[in-house]
C-alpha cells in the first residue's frame, strides 16, 4: 500500500475525526469528512443538556500540536482532584497528582463544534447527513445511505464504537474483534447552579460519591452547573431497573446521595426522561485493511473511568502525524508502525479504565488506598524519575499506555507486600523508601 495521493475521506466528524482532518490538511491532503448526523453548529446546539469530558496531558499534546491548545483551555474548568463525598456528605480532597497538576473539565459538544470550525478554516470540508453503510478498502470507496459513492486515496474510519469501516472489516477473514459490555450503565443528570448564580459545589474538583457497586460523579460547566453521571448496575436488587417510581428515585438519593439531593432540582423528571446508556469495551486488531485504517473510538472503545477515551483517540492522531512527519507518505510502512504502536496501546488503556471502575466506585474510600496513595506520593518525592504513580503515567505523562500498565502491575505487587508490614498505618513514614526503590 502506497499512497502518494493527497485525497483524503474521513468518516465521522466527532472529536477524533476532526482533529485527526486538521492534522491532515496542516499536511497538504485534501480532506473531505462524512458525517452521519447533521451540523451540530447550525442546530444551535449542543442541545439542551451540557456533557462534559476531562481533556488531559495526551489530548492537550495533540491539540498543542495543531496550534488551538490555547484557545481550547479559555473554555476548561481545572479539576486538581477528587472530592470524595461519603454517606455523611462529609468531603476529603484527593490530589490528582503534583501541586500544578490538573485535569480539565470540558464541553464536549463545545470542543467538537471548536474543532470542526477549525478544521474548516484549514480547508477541510465537512458533508453531514451522510451516513457511510459500506466501504470498499481496495478502491478506498465509501458508499452512503443517500446513495452517493466516493471513492479518494485513503479512508480513515474515525466514526466511532459502531463504526461502519469496521463492520465492514469484521466481514472480512483473519479479523479479530471482541466487544464486552459492563454490568453497569450510565444516566447523566445535570446539577443547576443555585439561585444566586453560582456553583453548588467546590467547581475545582471532580466530585465522587463511591458507593461500591455504583457511584456517582460530577464535572463542573462554564455555566456553573455541574453534569452529574450515576453510574449504576442495569439490573438487580439496587439497580435502574429496581427504582421503579419517583418516590423510589428520592429514596435511594436520599439514602446514597443525600449531600447532592437538594441540588439536583430536576431529579425526578430527569432520571425518568435522560436515557440509561451502556458501557462498552471494543479491541480489534488489524486496524488497517487496504486503503483503509481504523482511529478512535472506532479502533477502541473503553469504558469512561480513566477520562482517557478521547484523550487516547487525541495521541492517536499525534502518532500518526509523527510517523507521516517520519515517513513522508501514508505507505505501508507507516500503517505498519502505525498498528505496532497503538494496538498495545489501546488494549493497555481498556484494561487501566475497567480497573479504574472499581479504584472509583469502590477503593477512593478506602483508608488502606488512601494510605498507598500517600506513601506513593512520598516515593515520587523522594524518586521522582523512578516511582511515577500510575494515575500520573496514565494521565499526566507520555509513557506509552501499555508501559505505564505494566509498571503499574510492579508497583503494585511492590506495594501490597508493603502495605502488608504490621501497624503500617503508623510507621509507613519510617519505611527503608531506598530499599523499595530497588524492588523495581
Ligand atoms: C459517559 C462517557 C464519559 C466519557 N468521559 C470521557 C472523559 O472524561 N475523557 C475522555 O478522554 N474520554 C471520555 N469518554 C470517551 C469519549 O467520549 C470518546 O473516546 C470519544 O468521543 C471518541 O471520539 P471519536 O471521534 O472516536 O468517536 P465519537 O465521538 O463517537 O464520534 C464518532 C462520529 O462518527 C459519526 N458516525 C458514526 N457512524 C457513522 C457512519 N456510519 N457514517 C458517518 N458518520 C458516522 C458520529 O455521528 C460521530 O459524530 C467518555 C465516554 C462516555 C460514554
Amino acid at each position: 500500500m502506497d499512497t502518494s495521493g493527497k485525497k483524503i475521506t474521513i468518516l465521522g466528524a466527532g472529536l477524533v475525526g476532526s482533529l485527526l482532518s486538521i492534522f491532515l490538511a496542516k499536511k497538504g491532503y485534501e480532506v473531505s469528512i462524512y458525517e452521519r448526523r447533521n451540523d451540530m453548529r447550525a442546530a444551535g446546539a449542543v442541545g439542551g443538556r451540557s456533557i462534559n469530558l476531562a481533556l488531559s496531558h495526551r489530548g492537550l499534546k495533540a491539540l498543542d500540536a495543531v496550534g488551538i491548545k490555547e484557545k481550547i483551555q479559555k473554555s476548561c474548568i481545572p479539576m486538581p482532584g477528587r472530592m470524595i463525598h461519603d454517606m455523611e456528605g462529609q468531603l476529603s480532597f484527593q490530589p490528582y497528582g503534583k501541586e500544578g497538576q490538573f485535569i480539565n473539565s470540558v464541553s464536549r459538544g463545545g470542543l467538537n463544534e471548536l474543532l470542526m470550525t477549525e478544521a474548516e478554516t484549514h480547508g477541510v470540508t465537512i458533508h453531514f447527513e451522510h451516513k457511510c453503510i459500506e466501504v470498499d478498502f481496495e478502491s478506498a470507496t465509501a458508499t452512503f445511505e443517500n446513495g452517493r459513492s466516493v471513492t479518494s486515496d485513503f479512508i480513515f474510519g474515525a466514526d466511532g464504537a459502531f463504526s461502519a469501516l469496521r463492520a465492514a472489516m469484521q466481514k472480512t477473514d483473519r479479523f479479530n474483534f471482541s466487544q464486552e459490555y459492563i454490568s453497569a450503565g450510565y444516566k447523566e443528570l445535570c446539577m443547576p447552579a443555585t439561585a444566586d448564580g453560582d456553583f453548588a459545589m467546590d467547581p475545582k474538583a471532580l466530585h465522587i460519591w463511591p458507593r461500591g457497586e455504583y457511584m456517582l460523579i460530577a464535572l463542573p460547566n462554564l455555566d456553573k452547573s455541574f453534569t452529574c453521571t450515576l453510574f449504576f448496575p442495569f439490573e438487580g436488587k439496587v439497580s435502574f431497573e429496581a427504582l421503579k417510581t419517583e418516590e423510589d428515585v428520592m429514596t435511594f438519593f436520599e439514602t446514597n446521595f443525600k449531600d447532592a439531593l437538594p441540588f439536583l432540582t430536576n431529579l425526578q423528571q430527569e432520571f425518568f426522561e435522560n436515557p440509561t446508556s451502556s458501557l462498552i469495551t471494543t479491541r480489534c486488531k488489524p486496524w488497517v485493511k487496504g486503503k483503509t485504517a481504523l482511529i478512535g473510538d472506532a479502533a477502541h472503545a473503553v469504558v469512561p473511568f480513566y477520562g482517557q477515551g478521547m484523550n487516547a483517540g487525541f495521541e492517536d492522531c499525534f502518532v500518526f502525524n509523527q510517523l507521516l512527519e517520519k515517513y513522508g507518505a501514508i505507505n505501508a510502512e507507516l500503517l505498519h508502525e502505525y498498528e505496532a504502536l497503538r494496538i498495545p496501546d489501546a488494549n493497555a488503556i481498556a484494561d487501566l479504565a475497567l480497573y479504574n471502575f472499581i479504584e472509583m466506585r469502590d477503593k477512593v474510600a478506602d483508608e488502606k488506598f488512601i494510605l498507598q496513595k500517600k506513601i506513593e506520593k512520598k516515593i515520587n518525592e523522594l524518586y521522582p524519575e523512578k516511582w511515577v504513580p500510575l494515575y500520573s503515567m496514565t494521565t499526566f505523562s507520555d509513557f506509552r499506555y501499555s508501559e505505564a500498565l505494566a509498571m503499574g502491575k510492579k508497583q503494585q505487587a511492590i506495594m501490597d507486600s508493603v502495605l502488608a508490614h504490621p501497624n503500617i498505618e503508623e510507621n509507613w513514614e519510617g519505611l527503608d523508601f531506598e530499599s523499595i526503590i530497588h524492588l523495581l
